[in-house]
């Protein structure tokens, strides 16, 4: 399972400026079982929410938000998930891009991904559990597992039509970064922004 550890309030905070409202997705599959997306951990992140003026539409607990299939179809079927601008995951970094594969909303990860307990598996493709998660800033995206140089302030320029130069069948996860956030209106945002390499 991946393990999880909340981030900080001020870096949640930080994530959610400008936002007057939020949909939230818990895990109750690995996130449970770490504490992360608990009853107390709903409770505390729903009081952070409320102290700041930022109204919840929902919250939606999902048994293992990384079965894409699964939340697709379920996420397909609520109004309140149709509705909203910005989604807020207590969740590890896997289950954000499984929603970022079908949904364009603005996403905000609260928990940190910091290690693979027990079970191995091909959750890695999409997330490295490096610990600090910076989804919330590459618009669920995660640039440290998915581009091969694991760039995180923006592509390597070597991008062919779209697809990496490193492996051509893929997408190269700047593009997608890069299409996503003029989508929501981020890129003067990110631009003005640096990240820490990793
Ligand atoms: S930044 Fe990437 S590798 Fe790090 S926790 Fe987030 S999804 Fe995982
Ligand atoms: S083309 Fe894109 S995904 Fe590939 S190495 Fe360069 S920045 Fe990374």
């Amino acid at each position: 399972m991946i393990l999880t550890v909340q981030k900080s309030d001020k870096e949640i905070l930080k994530s959610l400026e400008g936002e007057s409202a939020v949909f939230i997705i818990a895990c109750a599959g690995c996130a449970v079982k770490s504490n992360t997306a608990d009853k107390q951990s709903i409770e505390y992140i729903s009081k952070l929410l409320s102290d700041n003026n930022i109204k919840i539409s929902e919250i939606e607990i999902l048994g293992s938000v990384c079965a894409k299939q699964k939340t697709q179809e379920i996420l397909s079927k609520n109004t309140n998930f149709q509705k909203a601008k910005t989604i807020l995951f207590l969740s590890c970094g896997t289950g954000i891009q499984a929603v970022g594969s079908f949904s364009d909303k603005r996403l905000i990860a609260v928990l940190n991904s910091q290690a693979i307990t027990v079970v191995e598996s091909s959750y890695s493709k999409f997330c490295s559990v490096c610990g600090d998660c910076i989804l919330s800033y590459t618009q669920g995206i995660c640039p440290k597992t998915r581009c091969p140089k694991s760039l995180v302030n923006g592509p390597c320029g070597g991008f062919v039509n779209g697809k990496c130069e490193i492996d051509s069948s893929k997408d190269c996860a700047w593009v997608l970064i890069y299409e996503k956030l003029k989508k929501n209106n981020g890129l003067d945002k990110f631009i003005n922004s640096f990240i820490e390499p990793k």
